[in-house]
């Protein structure tokens, strides 16, 4: 079974996903939103043979360049934002702050559909779920799901910025998270982990799902 360490980083706390294999030693990272030291702490003893990317705001790629140094891992991204990850004003680091411009190297893995891929060894579903960005990407793996700043604990992701469509978010959880089975677990870009069944339960923004 694969091993989940959550690591909070950077200034917008952005929960970095470090899943390691214990038998093989690799290890893969989900959003490595700033190259805080912890994460190489994390992935001692193990090769990081993989970086995922939900989406390309900076606050989910700015430690990208650092563990790229030191592994050089495969880094997946959904191709509308490849792009981004060079792109200080699409990535909104521009616009957070002129003077720090975050950027990534290029991403090697560059998703263009909704398909299984293989990760350290296991089947791992790859869902394109846009609304927060137009490339934003869900990754099922191990009956976990990795669903960056689709949806949180009790909300849903923004889309005030230049690339987001509240509409399209909703449709995105409607088809690719209320489908999955209830007790899958749901692992966030930022705050606590939650589950299918607790979010529609829970969740205030369900009942907007009516109206779709
Ligand atoms: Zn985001
Ligand atoms: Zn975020």
């Amino acid at each position: 079974m694969l091993h989940v360490n959550a690591i909070a980083v950077g200034d917008l706390a952005t929960n970095c996903y470090v899943l390691t294999d214990t038998e093989t030693r690799n290890a893969a990272v989900i959003d490595p939103g700033a190259p805080d030291d912890r994460l190489v702490t994390a992935l001692k003893g193990y090769k990081l043979t993989d970086i995922l990317l939900t989406h390309a705001h900076f606050d989910h790629i700015g430690g990208v360049g650092l563990l790229a140094d030191i592994f050089t891992p495969q880094i997946w991204i959904h191709e509308l934002e490849a792009a981004w990850l060079n792109d200080p004003e699409r990535n909104l680091s521009a616009w957070v702050s002129p003077l720090a411009h975050v950027t990534a190297p290029p991403a090697t893995v560059i998703i263009k559909e909704h398909r299984t891929y293989t990760l350290l060894g296991r089947d791992l579903y790859v869902k394109h779920t846009p609304g927060h960005t137009p490339g934003h990407l869900v990754y099922y793996i191990e009956d976990k799901a990795f669903v960056g700043d689709l949806i949180f604990c009790g909300s849903v992701g923004r889309t005030d910025f230049p690339d987001g469509d509240h509409q399209t978010l909703l449709r995105s959880i409607k088809a690719e998270i209320l489908s999955l089975p209830k007790q899958t677990p749901l692992y966030p870009g930022h705050g606590p982990a939650t589950t299918v069944d607790t979010e529609k339960t829970h969740n205030p923004f369900m009942q907007q799902m009516d109206t779709l």
